[in-house]
């Protein structure tokens, strides 16, 4: 995938911290505060932000991404974008907490419900993310499609019921050994042409497809209206 960040800009926009030090106008927040940061701060002026619909923001400025982030002993972010943690949280649970809301995001626009079965192709962190969302939400059959064994067998333990091998085995064939007729909502978490077009094929009739992997912005795929 890919993302537009013009160098040199520190990177890392999942991230937790402990404030060291505040403006002097900063009134939820005071030093020793642990915290951790949603890195998408939108302007609340622009069209999008006032339909709510703040993701689409036209001025948003990305901590990690448009300005420095998180990969550094400091870094200096706006009041309103930390949240306080609790004790039992560790800081590396904390930095999982902005792809988690990506993804409950996803998983809210998707509507994975009891009984369905779902796709996830990928098995990075945001595949392994969906894949417990999608257990969470009461998917009775979850694939993980991953070509890497690690995470094909990391899928196993946190809730995949099958896990197929993209290179070593014919997916297709593999699901209709399974007999696994119906995929109710594909998710697609790698960022990559072939992977996209997999969503979209191996989805049933009437199902849903999510792309959450970033592809590269000139990246195009063929579609036939007549199958949407
Ligand atoms: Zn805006």
């Amino acid at each position: 995938g890919a993302a537009k960040t013009v160098p040199p800009i520190i990177l890392g926009h999942e991230f937790s911290g402990i404030i060291s030090e505040t403006g002097k106008d900063a009134k939820s927040v005071k030093v020793g505060d642990r915290v951790c940061v949603d890195p998408n701060d939108m302007c609340g002026k622009c069209y999008y932000c006032r339909i709510g619909r703040k993701h689409f923001c036209e001025n948003m400025i990305g901590i990690g991404t448009t300005i420095n982030g998180g990969f550094a002993q400091y870094c200096k972010v706006s009041e309103k974008q930390v949240y306080k943690i609790s004790d039992g949280i560790s800081f590396e649970e904390a930095a999982m907490g902005e792809p988690v809301s990506c993804c409950l995001h996803g998983m809210d626009l998707a509507g994975v419900k009891a009984g369905d079965t779902v796709m996830i192709i990928g098995g990075g962190a945001i595949g392994q993310i969906m894949l417990q969302l999608a257990k969470i939400s009461g998917a009775s059959t979850i694939i993980l499609i991953e070509p890497v064994k690690w995470k094909r067998e990391l899928g196993y333990k946190l809730g995949a019921d099958i896990a197929i091998d993209p290179i070593g085995e014919n997916v297709e064939d593999k699901l209709r050994e399974l007999e696994i007729e119906h995929i109710d909502v594909a998710i697609e978490c790698v960022g990559l042409k072939n992977t996209m077009e997999d969503a979209i094929k191996y989805v049933s009739r009437g199902g849903t497809v999510m792309m959450f992997g970033l592809t590269d912005p000139e990246c195009t795929i063929p579609l036939k209206p007549f199958d949407i």
